[in-house]
C-alpha cells in the first residue's frame, strides 16, 4: 500500500523515455524494451562496427547493443546511466544484454571481462563506473568473471572533445596502465564500455592489453554511434 502511494506520488520513470512506468515494469517500459534500436550481437564482418577497428588491431569480436544517435531515447538512457546516479540501470541494461550474449554459443570464448576504467578524480566525482554497473551486469547472466581492477587511467592531459581518431588514440595511448597483468595471460579479454564513437578509447587501452599478455581481445559496448 505505501510503495502505491509513492509510486503514485513519485512515480517511477522509465530510463529511456522518461514516461511513468507501470507497476508491472523495471527501468524501462515495455514499449522501450521493444523499440528501442538494437543492431545485432555477432554481425557478419565486416561491418560498420568492425570498420572502426579493422586494419588497427588484431580484435576477435566488436558488440553493440543499442545503437546511438543525438537526441535519441538511447542517449537519454545512456545519460541516466553516465550523469544521474543510476547505477542499478547500468546493472540492469548490462543483465539484458548479457542474456542476448549468452544465446550465442561464441560466448564461452570469453574468459574475463574488463571494464574501461574512469581516472580516480572522475570516479571520485561520480561515485560509481558506470562501465563496471554495465560489466557486473552481464557477468551476472553470463557467469564470465568481470574484474575492474586489472586496468587503470590516469589523467589525461587533453579533452578529447573535437579531436579526431588519430588525434583522440595519441592523446590516450598512454592513459591506461595494466595493473595486474597475472590475471589476463593468456586469457580472451572482453572489454566494456557504455558508449562507442570512435574506438580510441577501446584501442588504446586494448594495445595495453594485449602486451601484458592477453591472448585475444573482444569489445562490447553498450550503445554505438554509426
Ligand atoms: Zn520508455
Amino acid at each position: 500500500m505505501f510503495n502505491r502511494i509513492l509510486q503514485l506520488l513519485y512515480p517511477k520513470r522509465c530510463g529511456a523515455c522518461d514516461l511513468p512506468l507501470l507497476e508491472s515494469e523495471n527501468f524501462l517500459c515495455t514499449a522501450c524494451r521493444i523499440e528501442l534500436p538494437k543492431p545485432g550481437l555477432f554481425l557478419n564482418r565486416p561491418n560498420w562496427l568492425s570498420a572502426k577497428f579493422d586494419g588497427l588491431f588484431p580484435f576477435a569480436d566488436v558488440h553493440a547493443f543499442f545503437l546511438f544517435s543525438p537526441g535519441s531515447k538511447v542517449q537519454h538512457l545512456m545519460h541516466q546511466i553516465k550523469y544521474k546516479g543510476q547505477q542499478d540501470l547500468g546493472r540492469f541494461v548490462g543483465s539484458w544484454c548479457g542474456a542476448h550474449l549468452k544465446t550465442n554459443i561464441r560466448i564461452i570464448s570469453y574468459d574475463l571481462i574488463i571494464p574501461i576504467p574512469l581516472f580516480s578524480k572522475k570516479r571520485q566525482e561520480r561515485g560509481y563506473n558506470q562501465a563496471a554497473c554495465i560489466a557486473q551486469g552481464i557477468s551476472e547472466k553470463t557467469q564470465i568473471p568481470w574484474n575492474d581492477n586489472v586496468l587503470r587511467r590516469r589523467t589525461q592531459s587533453q579533452s578529447l572533445v573535437g579531436q579526431n581518431r588519430i588525434s583522440r588514440y595519441e592523446t590516450l595511448s598512454n592513459v591506461f596502465e595494466v595493473v595486474d597483468s597475472k590475471s589476463i595471460i593468456g586469457k580472451h579479454v572482453l572489454l566494456v564500455d557504455d558508449t562507442l564513437t570512435t574506438g580510441a578509447t577501446f584501442l588504446a587501452a586494448a594495445e595495453k592489453i594485449k602486451a601484458a599478455g592477453a591472448s585475444e581481445i573482444s569489445f562490447l559496448a553498450l550503445a554505438a554511434l554509426k
